[in-house]
């Protein structure tokens, strides 16, 4: 294992990037996180963890106290949207580690308390990078300046590493939005229906997923595919209404209508994508996550995707250390290029586990047990 004292700097404390940070300490690395936002917020949406993440996070040990605040569910059940039929029940167990559904600010607040103290910094917009060839100069937005020897774009689909590796493009719209709102468990108590743990409600053009964000089963939440022309807003989400929902699932099931009945807020979100990149790193800057291979959200997987990431390309770099990033990135790459680009095609297509299919491919994937790839094999 190489852990030469050189210094790393990753761009975004996003799900990605936090990851990527504190994986890296772990393993000894000297690093620092530049995030534009000044401080993160509690936004109102849910997130699932899957096994193939929770072995990522016994490594970091955040997985504990995550599996303390999250929901748990046993399966993720397909129902048709309109007659409530049964479409497939997947069992989530027998992967080592539960599957868990939680609230994405109490995932994203533990996993930035993995950081060691005084390494992230907040206000930090990258604005210029360059390579010199022996390090990377980084400009912020503000003047404040800084180098490292290597820098690890973590800076989601507009991601400013990308674009320095491969000019400005924007990310295509994919013609859909996602609605998201928590919903008070109270409320749902006067409706005599049952609001089962991690449930997916399929219609002909649109979905709603649906599960609880707390191991009380206090909170629950859910998210739509639903079509939309064009977005036409320059904000990354949209406030949303109880009517809007009511229009969009109308004639849908009774637990869909009461789930709409009960909603206090509601946002509503574009969903963008990206064709595989035709690279993942150049000279000193490599990417991870939504900068590298965006997805629409269906397989709920974007975020496990960056973490996976985060993971191989931190064992990658203790395998060849930082002077020798060039074998390390490639490496990185020969051994997350697949992967991430089958999920981000399944994801795109929205069909995972609306049959009684095996997704053992996705949450049975150890990270740790794989094999390293040479990186003439990609
Ligand atoms: P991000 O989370 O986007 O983080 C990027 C970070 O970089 C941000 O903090 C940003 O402020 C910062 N940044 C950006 N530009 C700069 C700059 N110039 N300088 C400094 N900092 C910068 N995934 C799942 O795994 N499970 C789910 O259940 C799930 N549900 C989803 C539901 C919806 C509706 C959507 C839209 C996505 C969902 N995803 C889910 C996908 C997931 O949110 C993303 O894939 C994930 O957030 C990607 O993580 P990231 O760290 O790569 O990027």
């Amino acid at each position: 294992m190489t852990n030469d004292r050189q210094t790393i700097a990753i761009i975004g404390a996003g799900l990605g990037g936090a990851a990527a940070g504190a994986l890296l300490q772990r393993a000894g690395f000297d690093v620092h996180v530049y995030e534009q936002a000044p401080s993160f917020s509690r936004l109102g949406a849910g997130i699932h963890m899957g096994p193939n993440v929770l072995k990522i996070f016994e490594r970091i040990g955040i997985d504990k106290k995550l599996l303390e605040i999250s929901s748990k569910p046993t399966h993720w059940f397909s129902r048709d949207g309109i007659t409530g039929e049964y479409l497939s029940r997947i069992p989530l167990d027998g992967y080592g580690t539960p599957y868990c559904t939680v609230h994405r600010g109490d995932l994203h607040g533990l996993q930035i308390t993995a950081l060691n103290e005084g390494t992230l910094h907040f206000d930090m917009k990258l604005k210029e990078i360059e390579d010199s060839g022996s390090d990377v100069y980084l400009e912020f937005e503000g003047g404040t300046s800084t180098r490292a020897d290597i820098v690890i774009g973590a800076d989601g689909i507009n991601s400013r590493v990308r674009e320095t590796l491969l000019g400005f493009e924007k990310p295509n719209y994919s013609g859909w939005v996602g609605h998201r709102a928590l919903i008070s468990a109270d409320k749902l108590k006067k409706h005599d229906l049952e609001f089962e743990d991690c449930v997916k409600w399929w219609g002909p053009d649109r979905h709603m997923m649906v599960y609880y964000t707390t191991s009380n089963r206090d909170e629950y939440y859910y998210v739509t595919g639903v079509p939309h022309p064009a977005w036409e807003f320059d904000t990354a989400f949209v406030e949303s209404s109880r009517e809007e929902m009511a229009e969009a699932f109308s004639g849908y099931h009774p637990v869909i209508g009461a789930l709409i009945e009960s909603t206090d807020e509601v946002t509503k979100w574009p969903l963008f994508n990206r064709n595989p990149l035709p690279l993942w790193s150049k000279g000193r800057l490599v990417l991870l996550g939504d900068a590298c291979h965006p997805m629409k959200p269906h397989m709920a997987q974007g975020a496990a995707m960056a973490i996976e990431d985060a993971a191989m390309l931190t064992r990658c770099l203790q395998e060849n250390g930082v002077s020798d990033f060039k074998t390390s990135f490639a490496l990185y790459e020969a051994n997350r290029r697949d992967r991430a680009t089958r999920v981000q095609s399944v994801s795109n297509a929205n069909t995972f586990l609306l049959t009684q299919e095996d997704p053992s491919w996705v949450y049975g994937y150890d990270i740790y047990a794989q094999p390293l790839k040479s990186e003439s094999a990609a």
